[in-house]
């Protein structure tokens, strides 16, 4: 069976495990900022998000970044949080 070697991971606003085809990827790079949707040899602590509105604005809503990343620079957050607003238009 080939469902087995599709990548799943959990969305952190709804927490349902979904393909990765269908989060937005956001990663804590080595330097200290954040990715949207980072290139692959860009490894970091990443949080998942469905392209779903609802979840995007909740995630922005709620902060959820800060927790799921244990990640405290404010304007690194603000910036993020503006590019992920970016996929409700
Ligand atoms: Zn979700």
């Amino acid at each position: 069976m080939s469902e087995s070697k599709e990548i799943k991971r959990k969305c952190q606003a709804c927490f349902e495990v979904k393909n990765r085809a269908e989060l937005i990827k956001i990663t804590k790079l080595k330097d200290g900022t954040l990715k949207i949707n980072p290139k692959t040899n860009e490894i970091g602590r990443s949080a998942y998000i469905c392209k779903n509105p609802d979840c995007i604005k909740q995630f922005i809503k709620k902060h959820k970044l800060k927790k799921a990343l244990k990640y405290s620079n404010a304007k690194e957050i603000e910036k993020i949080e503006l590019e992920l607003a970016a996929f409700l238009i």
